[in-house]
């Protein structure tokens, strides 16, 4: 039996407090982490993020599937994304998904660019609001396979940690919680900000 590493707990009352800010609605979304054993844990298919607590994550193999005694539950539809994640920043521990709406207003390019905002300096190394930020907008779909192979080609463009989904949200991911919240947050405020200037 694996047990639930306290960690969970901390998460979904994280998660639960992401909801409130309108990042998953309708039971959208999806969130993991890695535990001190290198157990992959990933919310299940379905549930209402208002609610989530530690019992709503379930373990998983590197490959999607769900591990004993969890076999009976359905990871998220995008699990494929969270180990593609893993699997291309070995460093990562914490993935964060969110369907915000001002990123989904703002990115009708195939490129986000922010540039002059003070919270810039949220991303990874970024020491000074005066530099051009890109965030790359990749097309939505819904096959898994063809969506892996695609992220990988685009490895070169996440060095700030986040990339955003056409019509759909955006994913970013961190060496802990606080970190990939942090970039969470710097997104989010930057999508608003440059939408309602
Ligand atoms: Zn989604």
């Amino acid at each position: 039996m694996k047990e639930i590493p306290a960690f969970a707990a901390e998460f979904a009352n994280c998660i639960r407090l992401l909801h409130l800010k309108g990042h998953s609605p309708a039971t959208s979304t999806n969130y993991s982490f890695i535990d001190d054993l290198e157990q992959l844990w990933v919310t299940r298919s379905g549930i209402d993020k208002s609610t989530c607590v530690e019992t709503d994550f379930i373990c998983i193999d590197r490959h999607g599937k769900p591990q004993t005694p969890f076999e009976h539950m359905i990871p998220s539809a995008e699990t494929g994304i969270h180990c593609t994640i893993y699997d291309m920043f070995p460093n990562t521990r914490v993935i964060l998904h969110s369907h915000d709406l001002y990123p989904v207003l703002l990115a009708q390019k195939n490129t986000l660019i922010f540039e002059g905002f003070e919270l810039q300096k949220g991303f990874p190394s970024v020491t000074s609001h005066e530099g051009k930020i890109e965030i790359p907008v990749f097309p939505n779909s819904q096959d898994m396979d063809s969506f892996k192979s695609y992220l990988w080609k685009q490895k070169a463009d996440l060095r700030y940690q986040v990339f955003m989904i056409e019509k759909h949200g955006f994913y970013t991911w961190g060496s802990s919680l606080f970190e990939a919240k942090r970039i969470l947050e710097t997104f989010s405020y930057l999508c608003k900000a440059a939408w309602s200037i």
